[in-house]
């Protein structure tokens, strides 16, 4: 018997997410006799790699113990960015003083409303990731159950035997458990519960400072909780972008009323008088917070447990998943992995480039390489911080020499026209040259702007490209242009400005 994961609350719309990815009156299909791949886990990287290799012919079996979707559509990008949507509606709202509205501060948002509003566009969005579209469109068996490898070439699912000519692991990550003393006991929420809230918790402490607890901290501040972020690493939210990217969106926090208590100990939680009481160690003093829920988002563990990795040789470490080489092969020739199980940079964009690595290394003796891949990434608060390729830091200590240009957003007319003039394009170009080994871009909506610099790295373009390409006015994009233009002043030297200056000296006579 199939156990149903729950998904909660069961409103219609959680219902409709179900019965696309987890269909109660699923029955699994009688195997194939013999497999060209069997893909264990769908979510981004399975579903990628499963629908690719259907669609070039391959006969194909797919095993999800949960959810298809994975993390992305059921708790992940789908719903945080559904929910950062409405709580930036409510800030602008609120903030409409500076666009002459008035009234803006007084209003407040249905806060279960606009949780539902999330469960419908996350129901709207998951028949892209059904079972039926996986059997009836794509010819994929899909299996619901726990897949484990029985042997080299062999896996089990409910009971059932799938032979392989290749497998794929793309079991993804889950939040890691608090190892804070009497968490367990008080409670908390992380990634996986947190969007089943129906009630705002009044106040909400967020532990973890990184890309998940910083977008969930300021979405929850904005939406009405009074937000404590605490981290005992870092004396900083988001520590491993770029220091002044991080320091702007900092300033934003603490604007909008987020309290930083970074770095603090944090040594204990305990439930008193009906809050939650975490007791934290800042600069040698003790300190209490008191607060309704605790969200924990410290980082994320590779799930490997309960896949009998060993009786197929496969290599793995509990702390960062399956070992694979640039090919995204395993130590057993046969299987390959993609995703969060096995790369560092874990984000949905990057499972699925991986997967259609996969499908060609493993299906068509390919030789494309995980290293050669250019990825960006954003961290959607508000302003965004979008990045791409090297920071100053890595390319220095690779021996680079670097040449490093900022523009800041107050240079730039639409910036300055929207009223969002926080955040800043920078380049680090490998010096005496227009490559581009790295880019961070600080702006309200830098996820779509870094895409220009993406490109142009992926394509061996340089930042001179960029500057012949006409950008409409007045857009905040052009703060890339302006890198490029800054870029060719830095190329007139004294010796090419005397040399044009002796030209046209010349030409007036
Ligand atoms: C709150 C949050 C917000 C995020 N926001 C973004 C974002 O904005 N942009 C972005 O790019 N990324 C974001 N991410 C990261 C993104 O969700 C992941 O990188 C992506 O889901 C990875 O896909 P995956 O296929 O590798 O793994 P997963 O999505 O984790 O899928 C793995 C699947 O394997 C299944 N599985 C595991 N073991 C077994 C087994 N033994 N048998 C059968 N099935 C198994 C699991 O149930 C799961 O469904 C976010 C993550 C979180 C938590």
């Amino acid at each position: 018997m199939i156990e149903i994961p729950e998904i909660l609350p069961l409103t219609d719309n959680n219902k409709m997410l179900l019965a696309n990815v987890h269909p109660s009156d699923w029955v699994n299909p009688e195997p194939a006799p013999g497999y060209n791949l069997v893909v264990i886990g769908a979510g981004t990287a399975g579903l990628v790699t499963a629908a690719g290799a259907a669609g070039l012919g391959a006969k194909v079996a797919l095993i999800e113990r949960n959810l298809l979707g994975g993390d992305c559509l059921n708790v992940g990008c789908v719903p945080s960015k559904g929910i950062i949507r409405a709580a930036r509606a409510m800030y602008d709202v609120k903030t409409a003083g500076e666009y002459c509205i008035a009234g803006g501060e007084r209003l407040t948002i249905d806060f279960p409303a606009a949780m539902e509003r999330m469960r419908r566009i996350r129901a709207e969005i998951s028949p892209h990731d059904s079972a039926r579209r996986f059997k009836e469109e794509l010819g994929v068996d899909v299996f619901f159950g726990e897949g484990r490898f029985t042997g080299p070439d062999s896996i089990e699912v409910e009971g059932k035997s799938l032979h392989f000519k290749r497998a794929a692991v793309c079991t993804g990550a889950r939040a890691a458990r608090s190892p804070i003393p009497g968490m367990e006991k008080t409670g908390y929420l992380t990634n996986e519960t947190v969007f089943s809230l129906t009630e705002l918790p009044a106040r909400l402490a967020v532990i973890g400072a990184g890309p998940i607890g910083s977008e969930l901290a300021q979405t929850f501040a904005r939406l009405g909780s009074k937000v404590t972020v605490l981290g005992h690493l870092n004396d900083h939210i988001l520590p491993r972008e770029d220091r002044d990217a991080a320091e702007i969106v900092q300033r934003a926090f603490i604007r909008e009323g987020i309290e930083l208590l970074l770095p603090a100990k944090i040594l204990g939680a305990a439930t008193r008088n009906g809050g939650k009481v975490i007791t934290v160690e800042k600069e040698g003093r003790m300190l209490d917070v008191t607060v309704d829920e605790i969200l924990v988002g410290i980082g994320r563990i590779p799930n490997v447990e309960g896949l009998n990795l060993d009786a197929a040789g496969i290599v793995y470490d509990p702390a960062s998943g399956v070992k694979v080489n640039e090919l995204l092969q395993t130590s057993n020739p046969r299987v390959y992995a993609a995703g969060d199980i096995c790369f560092p940079y874990k984000f949905t964009h990057t499972a699925d480039a991986l997967a259609r690595i996969l499908i060609a290394n493993a299906l068509f003796m390919g030789r494309q390489k995980s290293s050669a891949l250019v990825v960006p990434w954003c961290t959607y608060t508000d302003p965004e911080v979008a990045h791409v390729g090297m920071y100053e830091k890595e390319a220095r200590e690779k021996k680079l020499e670097v040449l490093t240009l900022t523009i800041p957003l107050t240079d730039v007319d639409r910036a300055l026209l929207d009223g969002e003039t926080e955040g800043f394009a920078r380049v680090h170009l490998r010096k005496g040259t227009d490559k581009i080994l790295g880019a961070t871009i600080v702006a309200r909506h830098a996820g779509e702007m870094i895409n220009e610099l993406s490109l142009a790295m992926t394509a061996g373009l340089g930042l001179s490209a960029i500057g012949r390409t006409i950008h409409p006015y007045p857009t905040q994009a052009e703060v890339i242009k302006k890198l490029a233009d800054a870029y060719n002043r830095t190329r007139l030297t004294p010796f090419v400005r005397n040399l044009l200056g002796a030209w046209l000296r010349f030409t007036r006579r």
